[in-house]
């Protein structure tokens, strides 16, 4: 007689829980296949560890990076393509157009200033004027 719970519902025996010992049933028999599977599984679990300790180490290095990153700057000049370019734009430090340029630098709110009262042009995504309390108009 198979070693196990039968359970029974209303209608009659619904389904059999196997045992803890008739769970392990499905593993050979004999010592040879026993030490493979052991050995397999050993590996596995080797493999497995030495895994998840690099993405242990790869996540500790990100938060170390993020912790290392200076603040963003609140204000941003953006350059034009030439050498000795002028400022073509002022941004606000996390708009999304300025993050695409390469030609930006991090400013304070009075450079800003300057460069919006002397022409250089408040990028329209971000409105650094606007930020800055200039009227539009
Ligand atoms: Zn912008």
């Amino acid at each position: 007689m198979e070693r196990g719970l039968l359970l029974c519902g209303a209608a009659g025996p619904s389904f059999f829980v196997p045992t803890l010992e008739r769970m392990h049933d499905d593993l050979p028999p004999d010592l040879p296949r026993l030490e493979a599977i052991e050995t397999y599984l050993v590996l596995s679990l080797e493999r497995v560890r030495a895994k998840k300790k690099a993405v242990l180490l790869r996540e500790e290095e990100r938060q170390r990076g993020e912790r290392a990153r200076p603040p963003a700057p609140d204000w941003l000049i953006e350059y034009g393509l030439n050498r000795d370019a002028m400022p073509v734009a002022v941004h606000l430090g996390d708009c999304h157009i300025a993050a695409k340029s390469s030609r930006v630098k991090g400013v304070d709110s009075d450079t800003v200033r300057r460069a919006i009262a002397g022409g250089v042009e408040a990028c329209i995504h971000c409105r650094p004027d606007a930020e800055l309390g200039y009227l539009e108009g």
